[in-house]
């Protein structure tokens, strides 16, 4: 089972949190932004509303004037069309209020006072109908209606009752806009506000998105390093096992072929005797040499065994395998960098080689220039490829350490031939059976400007992979 770790468990729920969160902030933006276009068009009939009211009071004003300017004119000249046109303005008049009584009918005191209004209206419309109905020839009685009139002060009621409803309307309109103004600035505010927050909320969401998957690559990079080493610890600690084994059978075989000959001696020896128990002593002395000739087979067998060198082999791109390798070695020399250049022919990527095990042979050169390199200034690792004769591909790997122990250079390849205290000497061994058992080479040398070079073949798996360069023309 993988278990994740803590961080990215964290990081893998607040970014769909926040994205949560993101949206939400959105909806609530929306709202605010459809519930202040409504306030908005709440006031702009409010707006509508007072005009239509004061356009009303205006309507009134004009139907007095009309009213009374008709009457004067009917007292002057008895023209009928005068009366014709007062009666118009009566009826206006009554219309118009019928009308402003409606358009205040929600609010109390305006409809008092347009009640009011209508009173004094109907007082003033009225007397001026009595004037038209007595007309030029009862001019006295009119004329006395009139002053009755002035005396009334009835239009001046009528006009201050206009302006008082007008001041108020006006009064309450300008209110009601900077009611608005002060509510539509807090509310493109506040929807500012969210906007920023939804802003930040979502790009924080991106972020952590984005680091989440960054973190799962890692988590995926890390896990394909591991499972590359586990592998390759596996295939060690089997081609270690191997080396020792044959190393041990090699050493082994030369005392048993000295006691099988000793046996055969002692053997001897007793037959040629007249000791008592002759035949019993060549008994068991023969039993030895069969069982010593037993374990000399054992042996071979088991050299047989590690000797056939089983590989599994596949057609691999040698700088994938190489990339692998160096991932895998970086691990052990974060704390010293080394300057790592990679030249590998292209044309000479394809292999047909045992990943794993040409994997093992990257790793154990890489890993011997490192540790070689580690006390030197300079760090340099190069890593080349080309093609070479007869269908295989050389491989350098060179270093820029301190070149070859004088006394170890002749026998490296060879098990426990190790210079380092707490070095095995089993790599360069294995690393060789392995490159034989690829049908290739392996050697090191110290080039005269310093370091060390190894240098192996394996088998090329590319068509036509190795094609001699034409000599250039003179
Ligand atoms: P180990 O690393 O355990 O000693 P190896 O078989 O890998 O075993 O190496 C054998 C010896 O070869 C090393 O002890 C070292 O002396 C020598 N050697 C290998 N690689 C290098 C190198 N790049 N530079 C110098 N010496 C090296």
């Amino acid at each position: 089972m993988t278990v994740m770790p803590r961080k990215s468990l964290a990081t893998s729920t607040q970014a769909p949190l926040l994205l949560g969160a993101t949206l939400l902030l959105f909806i609530v933006i929306a709202g605010a932004l459809f519930l202040n276009l409504m306030r908005l068009r709440d006031s702009f009939s409010w707006v509508q509303h007072t005009n239509d009211v004061l356009l009303a009071i205006s309507g009134i004003q004009r139907a007095v004037l009309e009213a009374e300017t008709n009457e004067r004119g009917y007292l002057l000249t008895g023209i009928d069309s005068y009366s014709d046109a007062y009666g118009r303005a009566r009826e206006a008049l009554a219309s118009r209020l019928d009308s402003l009584r409606a358009l205040v009918g929600d609010n109390r005191e305006h409809v008092a006072r347009v009640d009011e209004l209508r009173l004094f209206v109907d007082m003033r419309t009225a007397q001026l109908g009595r004037v038209i109905e007595l007309g030029p020839e009862r001019m006295h009685e009119a004329l006395d209606i009139l002053e009755q009139a002035r005396t009334d002060r009835l239009t001046e009621r009528v006009e201050t009752s206009l302006t008082a409803l007008t001041r108020v309307e006006q009064a309450l309109l300008t209110e009601r806009m900077h009611k608005h103004d002060r509510e539509s600035l807090a509310a493109a505010l506040i929807t500012a506000c969210l906007l920023i927050l939804a802003v930040a909320s979502a790009a924080i969401a991106a972020f952590l998105l984005e680091h989440q998957r960054a973190t799962a690559r890692q988590q995926e990079a890390d896990q394909r390093l591991q499972s590359l080493q586990a592998e390759l610890m596996r295939v060690a600690r089997l081609s270690t096992m191997g080396e020792m084994s044959s190393a041990l059978a090699h050493e082994l075989n030369q005392p048993l072929g000295a006691i099988t000959n000793y046996v055969q001696g002692s053997r001897r020896l007793v037959e040629a005797s007249s000791h008592p128990d002759k035949a019993k002593i060549s008994a068991a002395l023969d039993k030895a040499a069969q069982q010593t000739l037993r374990a000399g087979a054992v042996i071979q067998r088991l050299r047989d065994f590690v000797g056939r060198g089983e590989t599994d082999k596949t057609v691999e791109s040698l700088r994938a395998i190489a990339e692998d390798a160096l991932a895998l070695a970086s691990v052990v020399t974060r704390d010293r960098p080394v300057d790592i250049a990679l030249a590998l022919d292209p044309a000479s990527d394809r292999v047909l080689v045992d990943k794993v095990q040409v994997q093992q042979v990257f790793l154990n050169l890489i890993r011997n220039a490192f540790e070689a390199m580690r006390d030197e200034p300079e760090r340099r690792l190069r890593i080349g490829s080309r093609a070479a004769a007869a269908g295989m591909v050389e491989v350098v790997v060179a270093d820029t350490g301190p070149g070859l122990d004088a006394q170890i250079a002749e026998r490296m390849f060879q098990p426990f031939a190790t210079t380092k205290p707490d070095g095995m000497g089993i790599g360069l061994s294995i690393s060789q059976t392995i490159i034989q058992a690829h049908g290739g080479s392996i050697s090191a040398s110290t080039p005269a400007e310093g370091g060390t070079v190894f240098s192996f073949t394996l088998p090329s798996a590319g068509v036509g992979a190795y094609e001699p360069r034409p000599a250039p023309a003179d």
